[in-house]
């Protein structure tokens, strides 16, 4: 079973994991009220389907006023989404995700997941975020970092220090990351999960460490 983006988030934000604010919308009716929940005028509608891609298909989109926010919420809700992981039917867009815009400084990729074979967690780093990992695994295979820990042990430093390698994060910066890391770790095995995955992992423009973007998959 997976859940939607905005779900997993909420699960990221119990875990003090910083991902930017927002509210979800099932209906294009609720966005007035809703609204007034976000500090920002700068604002990203995200289409909550189960796949990913969203960005190239239409799935993301950026508005910078209340009216273009309207017309993009009208314009995307019950559309036929096709990313590259819908299949050619698509998926209908049911609810949507409405988020404060983050300035990206850079993007990079985070994910943890069972190992099957040599039973372990894998966490997989890379330089490269906002990409698809198979991607990267074809064309730029040397950028993806794995650092496989036990799953009753906790994360060495050692480790830690692996994961984060590609990222290049100032003092401050590698603090949150291992928080962020360690609360990965926690989320992974109190719900049982197979696969959390953040692609992209950013750096504000505040020189922050934020999730964009969360996926997770549960054991079943
Ligand atoms: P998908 O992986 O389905 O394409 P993402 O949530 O990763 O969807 O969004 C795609 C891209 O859109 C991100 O890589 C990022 O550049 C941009 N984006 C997503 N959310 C935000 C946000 N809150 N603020 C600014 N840019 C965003
Ligand atoms: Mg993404």
């Amino acid at each position: 079973m997976n859940i939607h983006e905005h779900q997993a988030k909420e699960i990221l934000k119990k875990y003090g994991v910083q991902v930017p604010n927002g509210v979800v919308i099932l209906y294009p009716d609720e966005l007035n009220t809703k609204i007034k929940k976000l500090n920002s005028t700068n604002i990203v509608v995200k289409a909550q389907i189960h796949a990913g891609g969203r960005g190239k298909a239409g799935g993301i989109k950026l508005t910078k006023n209340f009216d273009d926010l309207r017309k993009e919420v009208k314009s995307m809700y019950g559309k036929i989404l096709i990313t590259h992981q819908t299949g050619p039917e698509g998926k209908k867009v049911k609810r949507l995700y409405i988020e404060e815009a983050t300035e990206i400084n850079k993007e990079f990729y985070l994910s943890c997941l069972i190992d099957r074979r040599s039973s372990k967690i894998a966490f997989i780093t890379s330089s490269e975020g906002g990409i698809d990992i198979e991607k990267l695994a074809t064309e730029n295979p040397e950028k993806i970092i794995t650092t496989k820990v036990n799953l009753n042990e906790t994360i060495s430093q050692k480790d830690i220090e692996n994961m984060i390698k590609p990222f290049s994060l100032n003092e401050i910066q590698k603090k949150d990351a291992n928080n962020l890391i360690q609360a990965l770790f926690k989320i992974f095995k109190e719900k049982d999960m197979s696969l959390i995955e953040i692609n992209p992992l950013i750096i504000t423009k505040q020189g922050k460490l934020v999730c964009l973007d969360a996926k997770m998959n549960f054991d079943d």
